[in-house]
């Protein structure tokens, strides 16, 4: 099997999972790895190709500079797959509100669909015939030599014997010195469509549950099955919005100024480069700095909603003036914090900056 008709080669080696892609126009192979197949295959459900599958310093390695990798050509190449086909699946699988569906284990539910629509799970892929555990003896320098010395120190005439000999000394070996070979397959893939169709088998057919992130959308695949947040930073944002008063149209903006700057932030960091700063062109500005001011700030303000709201809500029988305080300090809130989102996406990239040479 090569890179030339199946770009993709996926080893699976326990729970660790790498992805090997020769991708169309690139010469160089770009690795991979992820803790679990549920984090690869979230990675093309939410489609964030780059960062998430490819890092800045792979694209540098391809050659190539650019301050916006995610609209390189490989970018739409993986992209292509049927991303309605696919989000209708996990949402009959994973995300139904139906008792008799829930009760059920993933690799149930995938089954009794299978019964109904098989179609999109008939994917093409090959499969390696055997494996060699690279990893284990690439890491362990003495024990690889050891192995691969085993040739010139047994000779037997006989091929099938020598072979036998060979094993019988590669397990001493093993049992010697406590190594573990783990399990691993490695398959190959000529398309997206079937790497994904395949991924998302292989975490239903392993009761892995496929969740959407209630802070920020993202789909994820926990370790545990009580997990609501892909990820501590948006559990901690979500125990603050819990604090909202009951006001969604603020919780919707602090949502948005957060998200806004932390990906801004991240994005930033990535390519190093500066933002402009609107109030002062020229001068440039941390959405990192931006975001802790906005946090400090907010805290005052939330403050203030939340006394109005505490003895306005929680008293058995409000009083009209304390009615009208939690509206006032609701609007002066709102206002401040869409003061705060246009001043946030106002913050933009500077175009026009290049990668600092390393
Ligand atoms: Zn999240």
């Amino acid at each position: 099997m090569d890179f030339s008709t199946h770009p993709f080669s996926l080893c699976i080696e326990e729970e660790r999972c790498d992805l090997v892609m020769q991708l169309f126009g690139f010469d160089p192979v770009v690795v991979s790895k992820f803790e679990s197949v549920g984090d690869l295959l979230s990675v093309f459900l939410n489609r964030r190709y780059y960062p998430d599958l490819v890092s800045l310093e792979q694209i540098r390695k391809l050659g190539t500079r650019t301050a916006f990798p995610d609209k390189l050509p490989w970018h739409s190449v993986m992209d292509y797959w049927d991303h309605e086909k696919v989000e209708t699946i996990i949402r009959d699988i994973y995300l139904s509100e139906d008792d008799a569906i829930n009760a059920l284990k993933p690799s149930q539910r995938f089954r009794i669909h299978l019964a109904f629509q098989k179609d999109m799970f008939a994917c093409e892929y090959v499969e390696q015939p055997y494996s060699y555990p690279h990893p284990v003896l690439e890491a362990n320098d003495d024990i690889g030599r050891t192995f691969s010395d085993l040739s010139d120190h047994i000779r037997v005439k006989e091929k099938v014997k020598q072979e036998q000999a060979m094993y019988k000394a590669g397990c001493r070996i093993a049992d010697a010195q406590n190594v573990y070979m783990p399990k691993q397959a490695q398959y190959w893939f000529t398309e997206p469509q079937d790497l994904i169709m395949w991924l998302l088998r292989y975490v239903m057919e392993h009761d892995k549950y496929i969740k959407k992130c209630e802070f920020c959308g993202r789909y994820f695949v926990p370790k545990r099955n009580t997990k609501k947040y892909c990820s501590e930073a948006c559990a901690n944002t979500q125990r603050d919005l819990d604090s909202f008063c009951g006001v969604q149209e603020a919780k919707q903006l602090y949502k948005r100024i957060v998200s806004n700057l932390r990906d801004k932030g991240q994005r930033m960091k990535d390519l190093q480069l500066p933002y402009h700063r609107p109030d002062a062109p020229g001068d440039w500005i941390k959405p990192q700095e931006v975001l802790k001011a906005f946090y400090a700030e907010n805290a005052e303000y939330m403050n203030d909603l939340r006394n109005a709201y505490e003895s306005a809500k929680k008293a058995p029988a409000p009083t009209e003036d304390q009615v009208r305080a939690f509206e006032t300090a609701k609007a002066t809130y709102v206002d401040w914090l869409q003061v705060q989102y246009e001043y946030a996406t106002s913050l933009e990239l500077d175009r026009d900056a290049y990668f600092r040479p390393d």
